[in-house]
């Protein structure tokens, strides 16, 4: 019943020329929408090439971020109403590294999310522990309170619609994947989460990606599991070969 998500998140490794080349060597050979949602994520600065050249075909579109207000003096944001003006369609929010490295709060996130639902986006909502918080047992609770705090006044069928990713920090970009297991047990929490916030249809209907060194050798696997609806994939979402192989996992 939920369509499969799978979304790219380049990060900042990519320049308007090769977002080009990568959507020309990715388009013709994407999966319908109504099987798999392909997506990619790209840095502000590549939106514009990645729009263009994915025009017609079945790629979707992701900022990495946005800030919260429409405009004003707000130096160095991104606008979520000029990504909408400009045809992006999701917006990732809450990554670990804007969280570590830039500082944004559960409270800046919430009030992303709200700000891209009333500029007609959806956000992909990334939660996820430190490798300190898991080996003291407390990555179920940590993950429970993130989602609880980035809902915080969304309406059931706007959470609904939304794309939440259960991203372990410990797994970005080390090679060491949670296993599916230990992936699905906690996309499970994710779903409780939302099922005591709102009921079990808007539970039901909300997507929730894994992320953390996907890759097209594990996809399989974890896309297996009852509560995992897809993945956002770093690494491996930067060749298109590779890239291909993780849409296509089915
Ligand atoms: P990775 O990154 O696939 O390179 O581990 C995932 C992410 O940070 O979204």
């Amino acid at each position: 019943m939920r369509t499969p998500i799978i979304a790219g998140n380049w990060k900042m490794n990519m320049n308007p020329e090769q977002t080009a080349e990568f959507v020309k060597a990715v388009k013709n050979d994407l999966p319908e929408t109504t099987e798999v949602e392909s997506v990619i994520a790209a840095p502000a600065v590549d939106l514009p090439a990645l729009l263009e050249n994915a025009k017609g075909s079945n790629l979707k579109v992701a900022a990495e971020n946005c800030y919260f207000e429409d405009d004003g003096a707000f130096t160095g944001e991104t606008s979520p109403k000029v990504l909408k003006e400009m045809g992006v369609d999701y917006v990732v929010i809450g990554h670990s590294e804007r969280r570590g490295y830039f500082h944004e709060t559960d409270e800046d996130i919430n009030k992303k999310a709200h700000a891209i639902f009333k500029n007609g986006l959806l956000p992909i909502i990334c939660c996820g522990e430190s490798l300190e918080t898991r080996e003291a047992n407390k990555a179920k609770d940590w993950v429970e309170g993130q989602v609880t705090a980035a809902l915080k006044g969304l309406t059931g069928e706007q959470v609904s619609s939304l794309v939440i990713a259960y991203e372990p920090i410990w797994a970005i970009g080390t090679g060491k994947t949670a296993s599916a297991d230990q992936a699905e047990d906690i996309c499970a929490v994710v779903r409780k989460t939302v099922a005591k916030l709102y009921d079990e249809t808007v539970a039901d209907k909300v997507r929730i990606q894994y992320g953390g060194s996907v890759k097209p050798a594990n996809v399989k696997e974890l896309m297996a599991k009852k509560n995992i609806d897809g993945g956002l994939v770093g690494g491996a979402s930067l060749v298109p070969e590779s890239y291909l192989q993780l849409v296509n996992f089915n």
